[in-house]
């Protein structure tokens, strides 16, 4: 059986079962051009209506024994692995990713459902103590709707990181893809949730546009908004959250650092540095985004670096094996080349790179790059690695901490311990020691800081309990207590 049958979602979004939308838009493959199918687009008046609907149906669904809600997840999650190889072309063909990294994605999200099955079990508060003669209770109890809001880079994980744990701790949710992945990032997810059991009303999948997300945000049925997306967005996201005095977890842009020490194996540096700056067309809120590299060590990097960019084969993941696949759509890759074309202006030597054709930008290598340069600077979400050189520790720190963004942090060194500690002095919510600043596993609380978000963290039991519950505080005695008047 087809998980995704076009039949089903077709001109239609996923709220109280499969509903036509007032619109639709065609699912295109970046890499060919080609129209998939056309799926449905949501506006603000649909967006209202899901949030009034999963508003009705949160607390039949909260009421559930936490038994039914965890079979309706490891159901998820079985689901995501049976139709695995389904789910991953849809990921291929409409985001342009490479097999291993759909493959990822699907991965990630089954163990998502998994461990949102777990959460349904976990103790959902405290005893606390207390000076009267009664009990007194921190309970965690549903946040009531979640709105979801998710990007297109890796749009399943992005999603379902959200929206599985969400569920399991008894929210309804809605769901707003990004329209360009509608499918693989949204219909999969609805229907997943619809095979595996969960009861109508209780989730909303409705892809559409910046105007669709700022109605989920200011809609008042909904109580906490997690949000995966551009700094830009965010800020306003969070400006109309706050209005609303609820709840905005904001996932955001990253520039992240990969320092390589002068102790570091050069070759495993360069394999680590072309992964972190060159998965998936660059495209990830981790991708490294600078590299600083001992001085002693910094030709011979770029020198290594650029040929093996040379050497990637750049193509149609679908039909031929290749590193690097398309970027999302033709505006994406003007903004990545004129900051590369910017930067090479600015005096940053081009080493490898810096040429497109269709939707097919080459891996770049910038050296020797004026740390004003905008590929540096900014963050390029392509597959563009600027290389600037540091002559001690301090320099190496304050070059890597001198950014808006916050998010992961990459140490190459013979010496883990000299690696904590100069990751002390870069404030980031991710460190990886020995690695490029790419990783995501559906356990690890992930966020970051500065530019980054809020510091708000998805992933593993305590994270997500934070982020998807209210605590009421609850005392129960057996009288009722006197009061002097
Ligand atoms: P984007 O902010 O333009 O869009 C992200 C999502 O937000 C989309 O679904 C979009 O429709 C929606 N949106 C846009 N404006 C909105 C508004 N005003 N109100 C509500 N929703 C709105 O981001 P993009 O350029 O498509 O995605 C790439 C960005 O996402 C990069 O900056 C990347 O670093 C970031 N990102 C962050 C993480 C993370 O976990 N920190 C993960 C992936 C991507």
């Amino acid at each position: 059986m087809h998980l995704l049958d076009p039949k089903l979602w077709t001109g239609s979004v996923f709220s109280g079962g499969w509903t036509s939308a007032r619109e639709d838009a065609p699912v295109v493959e970046p890499a060919t051009g080609e129209e998939l199918g056309r799926a449905g687009v949501a506006g603000p008046e649909e967006i209202a209506r899901a949030c009034a609907a999963a508003a009705a149906a949160q607390r039949e669904w909260a009421a559930t024994s936490f038994e039914e809600r965890a079979a309706v997840l490891r159901r998820a999650g079985r689901l995501f692995e049976e139709h695995g190889a389904e789910i991953q072309e849809w990921i291929v063909r409409e985001a342009g990713s490479i097999p291993p990294k759909a493959g990822f994605e699907v991965h990630v999200a089954a163990q998502e459902c998994y461990e949102a099955a777990m959460l349904t079990s976990q103790p959902l508060g405290d005893i606390l103590p207390t000076a009267k003669r009664r009990l007194s209770l921190a309970r965690r109890v549903p946040a009531g709707v979640v709105g979801v809001i998710a990007p297109f880079n890796f749009p399943l994980i992005l999603g379902i990181r959200s929206v599985a744990p969400a569920l399991a701790l008894g929210n309804a949710v809605v769901f707003k893809p990004d329209p360009r992945t509608a499918v693989c990032g949204g219909m999969s997810i609805a229907r997943v949730m619809e095979e595996a059991g969960l009861p109508e009303g209780v989730l909303h999948v409705l892809p559409g546009g910046a105007e669709a997300g700022a109605a989920l945000v200011a809609d008042p049925h909904v109580r906490v908004i997690s949000f995966t997306g551009s700094t830009a967005a965010g800020r306003k996201v969070g400006e109309v959250a706050a209005c609303h005095l609820k709840r905005a977890h904001l996932e955001l842009g990253g520039n992240s650092a990969l320092i390589v020490l002068e102790d570091a194996d050069l070759e495993a540096a360069v394999s680590a540095a072309a992964w972190g700056s060159f998965l998936h067309q660059g495209q990830i809120c981790m991708t490294t985004g600078r590299h600083l590299v001992h001085a002693s060590l910094a030709e011979e990097y770029a020198a290594l670096l650029s040929a093996k960019a040379e050497a990637m084969p750049v193509g149609n993941p679908l039909t031929e094996q290749v590193a690097l696949g398309p970027i999302i759509d033709a505006g994406q890759l003007a903004k990545v080349h004129a900051l590369v074309t910017a930067s090479v202006d600015a005096g940053a030597r081009l080493d490898a790179g810096g040429t497109y054709q269709d939707l097919f930008y080459r891996p770049t290598v910038l050296s020797r790059v004026p740390t004003a340069a905008p590929a540096f600077a900014q963050e390029v979400f392509g597959p563009v690695a600027p290389i600037v050189s540091f002559r001690d520790d301090p320099e190496a720190a304050a070059l890597a901490a001198a950014s808006e963004y916050g998010l992961s942090l990459g140490i190459l060194t013979a010496d883990p311990m000299r690696g904590m500690e100069l990751a002390e002095h870069i404030p980031t919510g991710i460190v990886h020691i020995n690695d490029q600043t790419v990783d995501d596993e559906a356990v690890a609380p992930f966020g970051g800081v500065g530019a980054s978000g809020t510091g708000a963290r998805f992933g593993g039991a305590a994270a997500n309990i934070e982020a998807f519950t209210e605590t009421r505080w609850i005392t129960m005695q057996s009288g009722i207590e006197r009061y002097p008047f």
